[in-house]
């Protein structure tokens, strides 16, 4: 049996991916590299937007019609929504919340007999958790590694914790010697993960103690992680960030908004002011640290004025970074009943505006780097012999290298990069020895 997995959406989409591949490899399934040939397709599916809904609904109408014979398995954000069940009844074989992957193959059974391993097979996987799945990682020098899943939060507009249910963490010991195994393996860079790391809870630890054991872990590698919650993000978590340089000079905090009345309708439980004052305490703590930011224009009932609280906010706190959603309602949310009274064209206007100041503000940022000596984790080579990779602040670099160094010693490893050139807000330079 061969089998492709397509991932789309978030970092957790893409780790339960490496979890469903080495759980299918295990399982004497072969991967393939395009999906035409596949007797099982895996989508794991992101429903953030609605574009993202809508690309799942035009790749399964071509794969069903170009491989006629294949399984369909659709998880990720959209495995429980009853609409999306409605609208591809059919054409997908199954629908699996990423928490049944343990019984994935027995769930292929009940839908297609016909495609099965024996029952032998299935009883070997009974009883196992999904997290407990050793993964099959992507990449040979930068892993994800997930500390929980799921959401109590309920943000208004957020479908995440209706498509993974609420919060369960994994035991601290299985997080550290998943960590202490990848750096013995050489890993420079572990990504710890979940939809709000800063919740973590297991027994008698929290985020900030799992955190500063990892970090106190001997070895040269870096710990980010993602994604934070403002209104978890404590004094303590703080303290620990600043302790150590393993734990990456990088943090995304998303603020969704600067007004108070949209965070509230949001359901964020945090006000503009509690905000800023964590990005302060934050950078006196870590001087250096890079904050990149989320935020969403044209929320139900966003006026001008509420619109330009989040631009005054924007301009003070000088992001690095934003990703800048227009928002989008999803079905079943507690904003889908709101009404979505911003037009389109003032929601594509306030995204420009929230673009053009992080354009001056990252310009600007950058234009500090000249000349300055860097680390960067090599990620890889583009077409032009460029290498490439990201410094701990988050930052991607672009870098020439003498041309006797040879690939497998730059790729997967940190090097010195002197910064030499700013081409439109993108950091170059070169191999320093
Ligand atoms: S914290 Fe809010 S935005 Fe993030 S996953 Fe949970 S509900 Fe969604």
């Amino acid at each position: 049996m061969h089998y492709y997995i397509l991932t789309l959406g978030c970092q957790m989409n893409k780790a339960d991916s490496e979890r469903i591949a080495s759980f299918l490899d295990d399982n004497n399934y072969i991967k393939q590299d395009d999906w035409p040939q596949a007797d099982l397709i895996i989508l794991t599916t992101c429903g953030i937007r609605q574009s993202a809904e809508d690309r799942v609904y035009g790749l399964v109408g071509r794969m069903r019609k170009l491989n006629p014979k294949a399984t369909i398995v659709i998880t990720g954000c959209l495995a429980k929504r009853k609409d999306v069940q409605k609208r591809l009844a059919g054409k997908v074989d199954l629908f699996m919340p990423i928490n049944e992957l343990p019984n994935l193959l027995a769930l292929l059974h009940n839908c297609r007999p016909d495609n099965l391993l024996s029952s032998d097979e299935l009883r070997k996987i009974s009883g196992e958790k999904y997290l407990t799945i050793q993964p099959k990682y992507e990449s040979n020098f930068s892993a994800y590694v997930p500390i929980g899943n799921g959401c109590n939060n309920f943000c208004s507009y957020c479908v995440v914790p209706y498509a993974r249910g609420p919060e369960v963490y994994r035991p601290a010991s299985d997080i550290v010697s998943e960590v202490k195994a990848l750096i013995k393996r050489g890993y420079k860079e572990i990504i710890l993960i979940a939809q709000n790391v800063n919740s973590y809870q297991s027994k008698q630890t929290n985020f900030p103690k799992l955190l500063s054991v990892l970090a106190s872990l001997p070895g040269d590698f870096w710990l980010r992680f993602s994604s934070s919650h403002p209104k978890d993000l404590s004094d303590e978590l703080i303290a620990v960030l600043a302790s150590s340089d393993k734990i990456c000079h990088h943090l995304h905090v998303a603020l969704q908004s600067g007004d108070d009345e949209i965070l509230k309708a949001m359901n964020r439980k945090y006000t503009a002011a509690h905000f800023c004052s964590l990005i302060e305490q934050i950078r006196q703590a870590k001087p250096g640290i890079i904050i990149t930011t989320d935020v969403i224009v044209g929320f139900p009932g966003e006026t001008k004025k509420q619109f330009l609280n989040t631009v005054k906010l924007i301009k003070e706190m000088n992001f690095d970074m934003a990703f800048i959603s227009i928002y989008s309602p999803r079905p079943g949310t507690v904003s889908w009943n709101m009404k979505d009274n911003v037009s389109r064209e003032e929601k594509k206007r306030r995204e420009k505006v929230l673009l053009d100041i992080l354009a001056v503000n990252s310009q600007n940022i950058n234009d500090s780097y000249l000349d300055k000596e860097i680390i960067v984790l090599a990620e890889g080579i583009n077409k032009r012999g460029k290498y490439y990779g990201k410094t701990s602040g988050f930052k991607t670099i672009k870098f020439i290298v003498p041309t006797e160094m040879r690939l497998e010693d730059i790729i997967g490893n940190f090097v010195k990069v002197k910064i030499n050139k700013i081409v439109s807000n993108n950091l170059e330079g070169e191999f320093v020895k």
